[in-house]
């Protein structure tokens, strides 16, 4: 086809040439922006799809991306197990033949660099003078810690736990998050430098007040430890537990009794543990949650292994009251039926309870996972809002001390991890007298794409395998999925289509005739060509076969 010359003179047949010219738009994918952890997910996969045309090995590109991905988030293989990757459920590919499998991938990677041992990067070899203290060794307080000890800042962190970690360690059970790849992405952290204070509770002594005395920078990453009760009759006694002391039992080894009839109340990620821990235990187990499905907070994938394993949910339905025996023995629990009304604040529909609709469970242990609050027992001087600090968007909370994770609202780990970093790299910019350089990633979202998927071709969504049921019921810690192998590792990077970022598919290079595109000698992910438009004829043609939006109409 010969391009249409562009002529500023209206033609005799009356049609006027209006050119159009290309310009290169690089703009944020709808992944990245929905990464809570503020990780470059298209620069990443990016690095291992295109390695070929970087010139990289294979083992180069792995190293490039796993390092890209650190930058931003120190648990890329922890992350890979138990992020709700809210990344994929905004990828482009969706429409088109599933989300890229983004998790998956950075599982596969991160299980990689523990396998090959890479060292985290130091971005200044440089010691500097201040000193900085860490409440809290979860994910908020260790990503704080990881960031400020990269940049060379001597780093505490203090837990009272005897092991880092914090819900990743003694919230979530082991069959999701064996604790050997926790030991090992912490062990990364410790190897920066970062001295770690276990068993070390602060509070009196030494309290918040004697670390702002002796440290220039205090980080509060506390989380929420105090599981919400029911306010039912019935509750106060032997038999009743809160979701997370449960299973902070279970995961420090402590043999724990439920017997044969258990009962968790909650729709969360602790609840759908508790039930799964407790029917690995042996017993039935009946979930009572208030809403439905639909308003059911836990992880997707979670709900249905748990459906899977025989867990009972019980959907529109309350405790009314737990029921004990004379001599005090839980026997049971009267549940009250739940009809949906007017939606809430949090524009979920609010549970009802439908009046004289109510029935009775057995059972002989019940857990209460319905929600968390932070635990401020000895610990003065952080200022909090009825038990919720609140901070600037960076965690600023005072001149000389920030606050992230869970202690400002109950969240998930990518976030907590994301606002521990977004602290660090303000408090970085404040001892160098900067501006805050902000977390890069911008919001987008899906349905405004440049990408034209007619232009990929179709390519399966990675299947992942799950060990069968009998399997997991009978090994508590046998995980439910494996890490997926290193050739659908390399197939699902390649379903990434680069949105809005060159990928080097030739196209326009291929469909311009005067020849306006030129290689550039050093290509990196998302450049790979210089464009010349002194001699483009405004044909268009680049623009429309560039399939990821990179090539735009110049403005
Ligand atoms: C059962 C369960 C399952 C979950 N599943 C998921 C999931 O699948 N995916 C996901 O993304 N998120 C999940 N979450 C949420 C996630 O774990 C949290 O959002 C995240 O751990 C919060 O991180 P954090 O660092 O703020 O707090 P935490 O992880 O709670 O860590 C806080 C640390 O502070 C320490 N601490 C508290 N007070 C003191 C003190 N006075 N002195 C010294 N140390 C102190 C604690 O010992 C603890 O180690 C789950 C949570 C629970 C409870
Ligand atoms: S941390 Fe979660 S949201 Fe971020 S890239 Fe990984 S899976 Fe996606
Ligand atoms: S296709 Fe790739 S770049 Fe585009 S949204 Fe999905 S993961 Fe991100
Ligand atoms: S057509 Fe291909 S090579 Fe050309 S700019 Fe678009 S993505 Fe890059």
């Amino acid at each position: 086809m010969t391009p249409r010359k562009p002529s500023p003179d209206l033609p005799a047949d009356g049609f006027r040439f209006s050119p159009i010219r290309p310009s290169q738009q690089p703009g944020t994918p709808p992944c990245n922006g929905n990464c809570p952890s503020g990780t470059r997910i298209r620069e990443w996969i990016g690095t291992v799809a295109q390695r070929t045309k970087l010139g990289l090995t294979k083992e180069e590109a792995y190293r490039r991306a796993w390092e890209s991905l650190v930058d931003v988030n120190p648990f890329p293989a922890v992350m890979g197990r138990v992020c709700p990757h809210p990344c994929e459920s905004e990828c482009n590919r969706i429409e088109k033949d599933g989300s890229v499998a983004v998790n998956e991938l950075e599982r596969f990677i991160g299980d990689y660099a523990i396998e090959q041992d890479w060292p985290l990067v130091r971005l200044s070899s440089e010691p500097r003078d201040e000193v900085v203290a860490v409440v809290g060794a979860g994910p908020a307080g260790l990503s704080f810690a990881y960031h400020m000890a990269r940049r060379g800042y001597r780093v505490t962190v203090f837990d009272r736990h005897e092991q880092a970690g914090g819900m990743l360690r003694y919230g979530i059970p082991d069959y999701r998050l064996p604790p050997e790849v926790l030991d090992a992405e912490i062990g990364r952290i410790e190897a920066l430098g970062v001295d770690m204070r276990l068993g070390s509770s602060i509070g009196e002594d030494p309290s918040i007040e004697d670390l702002r005395r002796d440290f220039d920078i205090v980080f509060v990453g506390i989380g929420a430890q105090i599981g919400r009760r029911l306010g039912v009759p019935g509750e106060d006694g032997d038999g009743v537990w809160a979701g997370t002391e449960y299973l902070d039992a279970v995961n420090r080894g402590t043999e724990v009794e439920v017997g044969t009839d258990v009962i968790v109340v909650g729709g969360g990620n602790t609840a759908i543990d508790a039930a799964r821990t407790a029917r690995r235990r042996g017993a039935a187990v009946t979930l009572l949650y208030r809403r439905t499905r639909a308003e059911m907070p836990a992880i997707e994938h979670e709900i249905d292994e748990a459906l899977e394993e025989d867990v009972d949910i019980v959907y529109l339905s309350a405790p009314a009251e737990v029921l004990r025996d004379e001599g005090g023995k839980l026997s049971g629990v009267r549940v009250q039926r739940m009809e949906l009304g007017e939606p809430d604040s949090s524009g979920r529909r609010r549970p009802v309870p439908i009046e004289g609709d109510t029935f009775a469970l057995v059972a002989s242990t019940v857990i209460v996972a319905i929600s968390q609050e932070p635990d401020w027992t000895s610990l003065d001087g952080v200022q909090h809002d009825r038990g919720w600090v609140q901070t600037a968007a960076d965690g600023l909370l005072d001149p000389k001390t920030y606050a992230g994770g869970d202690v400002r609202g109950l969240g998930t780990a990518a976030l907590a991890i994301g606002q521990g970093r977004a602290a660090a790299e303000t408090a970085h910019a404040r001892q160098e007298g900067t501006a805050y350089p902000g977390n890069g990633a911008k919001p987008a979202r899906r349905g405004e794409p440049r990408v034209k998927l007619d232009l990929y071709e179709e390519k399966p969504r990675v299947e992942i395998a799950r060990s069968p049921v009998a399997d997991r019921l009978a090994d508590p810690a046998l995980t439910v999925s494996e890490t997926i192998p290193e050739e659908a590792f390399l197939t699902e990077v390649s379903r990434c289509l680069s949105c809005e970022a060159c990928f080097g598919c030739r196209h326009c290079i291929t469909y311009c005739n005067p020849g306006g595109f030129f290689d550039l000698s050093e290509p990196a992910a998302g450049q790979y060509f210089r464009m010349d438009l002194s001699v483009c004829e405004g044909c268009g043609k680049c623009i429309e076969v560039c399939p990821c939006g990179f090539l735009s109409p110049e403005a």
